[in-house]
């Protein structure tokens, strides 16, 4: 039960992952959140910094593609400007979606790593079907005010799972 909330890793932001460590495990793509994990809810700042991340990680070997509970039409104009393929119709932490994103990126469930900011649509929906997780701090305190209320039960959980040890960095 536990180990369907447990990340693999646990980092700060999207910028401390560790390409070549995930290449050493043999992880060929990363599908990703859009919201709070890529940029801010519901926003579309997109910044160099998060360019080169997205060239760097294509460099060495790594696809991406977009896996949103967003908005259909939000989801594809971020798409467009990252120049990352997205998937849109299923919702996490449903399995089809992760199956649609695996489809786009040619990969099996043990070459790719998802990346997301929550515990309950992110890590659970990887974790259910035996993919790589790693979670990151959310960029920003701006969401859903639904999102707000499930944070402190995340934020409770991830206190613990830190004193037991359980969360490693890269
Ligand atoms: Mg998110």
């Amino acid at each position: 039960m536990w180990n369907l909330f447990l990340p693999d890793f646990y980092v700060n932001d999207i910028f401390e992952i560790d390409f070549d460590c995930l290449r050493k495990k043999n992880i060929k793509a990363i599908l990703i959140d859009l919201d709070n994990t890529l940029i801010p809810w519901n926003s579309d700042e997109i910044d160099d910094k998060l360019i080169e991340w997205i060239r760097c990680g294509k460099e060495k070997g790594i696809k991406f593609c977009i896996v949103s509970n967003n908005l259909a039409r939000r989801i594809m104009a971020c798409s467009k400007k990252l120049g990352i393929p997205a998937v849109t119709g299923a919702f996490k932490p449903g399995k089809k979606i992760f199956l649609k994103g695996m489809e786009i990126t040619g990969t099996s469930i043990k070459e790719t790593a998802f990346v997301g900011d929550q515990l309950f649509t992110d890590v659970l929906g990887a974790k259910r079907i035996g993919m790589m997780a790693i979670l990151v701090k959310p960029i920003s305190k701006n969401e859903f005010f639904w999102t707000k209320i499930i944070r402190r039960i995340e934020r409770r959980i991830i206190e613990l799972m830190d004193r037991k040890g359980l969360l490693s960095k890269f």
